[in-house]
């Protein structure tokens, strides 16, 4: 598998970006400020008030609970959820009480009229699509922490010196080259900094997410460079499930209307008749999509990039080539599904390095330039 070339070309007159420590330059690497290498973890400080020999301790702050984006942490931040998770609730009702209901009123007869596979096969899949479901909705889909003041401010400066007029406020967008094709990158107004390529701003969850693929309410979550493949083998899992579903509830509904009036089978089994109106109603959503992403897989492409036509032919009427595409469907997808997967770099986990309590945000916390960074929301977490 070939690596992606990387190289800033523009502006000319501009150092390299600011960036703690040194990076590779790569497909992964980041042009503005952003995460530096792993940094060891630090001690925790408790913090102290009060007058007099009376001081309150208080328990250290984790960075979850200054995280300055809209995303919910469950579990002491092990667990992150997009601000509005009504519909990641539906997700999980409509797949509970369809496979309940197939549990309780098909398999049994099924399994004593044909075979005993059919609900251990229900099983495998109904525990293979939750899974990937629930890895889907609460890993960090590929969050990138936001530029502390500093780097911010240093990043600044340095979009000033760019600046060759005085009346022209200077560019906003830079220029890498990734395997001979130019690609742009924008400045996140939010983030304080160039958006790393494949990168964008999700207005949900308020957070840049690397590789970022679109918002997904039924999961609850960015899909991005990390949580894609599980979001991918869980569409892919849940169309087996309801065509499995779908299957056997017509089967059991035929053999039972046999030497019967069927209208009089329906009205006996109530339950079937729901699941049955379920999945009917989805499964052709559900293998829509399912062959949606199959096509982006196979060509290495993001629903973001496919809806903007990043890489079309058609667009201002420049041929332009997926420059991420390895130009081989195998390669692509072991490239998407079974590359290696990046750490987490919001470290949710980490406590919060400094001595004053703030309810949020994180933004206060930060020591004023030249103080020694404490790596808050920019330690990566191994
Ligand atoms: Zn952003
Ligand atoms: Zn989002």
């Amino acid at each position: 598998m070939k690596d992606c070339e990387y190289q800033q070309i523009s502006p000319g007159a501009a150092p390299p970006p600011a960036s703690p420590g040194a990076r590779r330059l790569g497909p992964d690497a980041h042009p503005g400020p952003g995460p530096g290498p792993p940094q060891p973890a630090a001690e925790p400080r408790w913090s102290s008030s009060g007058s007099g020999s009376g001081s309150i301790r208080r328990r250290p702050r984790r960075k979850w609970e200054v995280f300055p984006g809209r995303n919910r942490f469950y579990c002491g931040g092990r667990l992150m959820l997009a601000g509005h998770g009504g519909v990641f609730a539906l997700t999980l009702l409509l797949i509970l009480t369809t496979t309940v209901l197939f549990f309780v009123f098909d398999c049994p007869f099924l399994a004593r009229q044909l075979t005993l596979a059919i609900p251990i096969i229900a099983a495998i899949l109904f525990f293979f699509v939750m899974s990937c479901l629930l890895q889907t909705s609460f890993t960090d889909p590929g969050i990138l922490p936001r530029a502390t003041v500093c780097e911010a401010a240093a990043l600044e400066k340095q979009i000033d010196n760019t600046g060759s007029s005085t009346y022209r406020p200077p560019p906003r967008t830079r220029e890498v080259m990734i395997n001979g094709q130019v690609v742009k990158l924008k400045y996140c107004f939010t983030c304080k900094m160039f958006r790393p390529p494949r990168t964008s701003h999700c207005s949900v969850c308020d957070n840049c997410v690397e590789r970022f693929d679109h918002h997904c309410p039924w999961v609850g979550n960015c899909v991005g460079r990390r949580n894609y493949r599980f979001f991918y083998a869980f569409i892919l899992s849940l169309s087996f499930l309801t065509a499995f579903i779908f299957a056997c509830v017509v089967t059991h509904l035929t053999l039972r209307s046999q030497g019967s009036n069927f209208l009089s089978t329906l009205k006996e089994t109530p339950a079937s008749v729901l699941e049955l109106v379920i999945c009917f109603f989805s499964i052709w959503s559900i293998l829509g999509l399912s062959g949606f992403h199959t096509y982006l897989v196979a060509s290495n492409l993001t629903t973001n990039e496919d809806i903007k036509g990043s890489w079309s032919n058609k667009r201002g009427g420049e041929a332009s080539v997926n420059p991420y595409s390895h130009k081989s469907v195998i390669t692509n997808c072991c490239a998407v599904l079974c590359g290696p997967l990046p750490p987490s770099l919001i470290d949710r986990r980490g406590f919060v390095q400094s001595d004053t309590v703030l309810p949020s945000p994180i933004r206060s916390n930060e020591p004023a330039c030249g103080a020694k960074p404490d790596a808050s929301m920019v330690g990566g977490h191994p």
